[in-house]
């Protein structure tokens, strides 16, 4: 294929000439969706879970899965890659859907039989899946194989993802609290919900996106408009948890706005269900907690 770069971009007419850039993004596109079915089929996928720290305690309050995957050609694929290519496939997401649910599900009743108290899980699940049918059977299905209560999952959403129809995706959000199951808006901040959305919205906690967490330390606006969040959050009873802390001094704002539940680096990377049960008999059982970098 010779090299056509640019004479006709598709938004630009009728035609549309590929460059090789292209190509090989199709290419690997498609290498990647086999690879990724057969890595699923074979049970190859593996989840890590990033523990959300309660700041005043040190103890874990929750455990996000975040699924990883190294394909014996591809290597190692972020989610940020191998998502949105899952998630242009509804077959192939509604059963990775189910496998995650399953896992994480899993990985709790693990916990459980370590600890005095349940920690919950928190699991991501794909805007598409959202509006599936099935999507509160497979949860079901997921609770009832592991032997979870309700309580103890956390479904986790993205803005993006209820904006694009806001009305049926308040359906399954009630389904889910009818049930005991909780919810999390992700990455909030980053879409475009109105104060109007969210107040329809049952929703136990939301999650402020890293992006505001990075310029907190440096940048009043970030701080105030965090703190516009924690109100947002009393004021609708919802709990808030800020994603992505790195550094002490991005800590030390978040307490002071009145954050109490974080989660990133500066507590623990995303580790296997095993080594994290270990921390959580650690961190739950001592009154006071752990530190970070204890
Ligand atoms: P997310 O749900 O917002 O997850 C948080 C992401 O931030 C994770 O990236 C996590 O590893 C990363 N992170 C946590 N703490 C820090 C920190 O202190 N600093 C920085 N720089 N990053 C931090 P990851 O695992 O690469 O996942 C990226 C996104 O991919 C997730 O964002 C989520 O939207 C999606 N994802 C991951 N696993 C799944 C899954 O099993 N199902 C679905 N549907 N989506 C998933
Ligand atoms: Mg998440
Ligand atoms: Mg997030
Ligand atoms: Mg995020």
């Amino acid at each position: 294929l010779s090299r056509r770069a640019n004479i006709a971009k598709p938004s630009q007419g009728g035609f549309s000439f590929y460059d090789e850039g292209d190509e090989s993004r199709v290419l690997r596109r498609d290498q990647m969706t086999r690879a990724f079915i057969e890595s699923l089929a074979q049970s190859r996928l593996n989840l890590v879970f990033q523990p959300i720290v309660s700041y005043s305690t040190g103890r874990v309050v929750a455990c996000e899965a975040l699924t990883r995957w190294e394909d014996s050609e591809l290597g190692t694929v972020s989610p940020g890659e191998f998502i949105p290519i899952v998630e242009d496939n509804p077959m192939l997401c509604q059963e990775f859907t189910r496998w995650v649910l399953l896992r994480a599900c899993q990985a709790a009743r693990v916990w459980n039989d370590m600890l005095d108290e349940p920690v919950r899980v928190n699991v991501n699940i794909s805007g598409t899946e959202l509006y599936r049918e099935g999507l509160i059977e497979d949860i079901d299905a997921a609770l009832m194989s592991a032997g979870l209560a309700p309580e103890q999952l956390v479904i986790e959403v993205t803005e993006q993802a209820l904006i694009q129809s806001i009305d049926r995706a308040v359906k399954t959000l009630e389904k889910l609290r009818s049930r005991g199951v909780m919810t999390a808006l992700d990455d909030f901040g980053t879409g475009y919900s109105s104060l109007s959305y969210l107040r329809q919205l049952p929703l136990d906690t939301l999650k402020i996106d890293r992006s505001f967490i990075i310029d907190l330390a440096t940048d009043c606006t970030a701080r105030e408009v965090t703190r516009g969040i924690v109100n947002i959050g009393d004021a609708l009873k919802i709990n808030v948890v800020a994603e992505g802390v790195e550094t002490e001094a991005q800590q030390a704002v978040l307490s002071d706005i009145g954050i109490e539940h974080m989660q990133g680096y500066l507590w623990h990377r995303p580790i296997a269900c095993e080594a994290l049960g270990e921390i959580l008999t650690r961190a739950n059982a001592t009154i006071g907690g752990i530190r970070p970098d204890a």
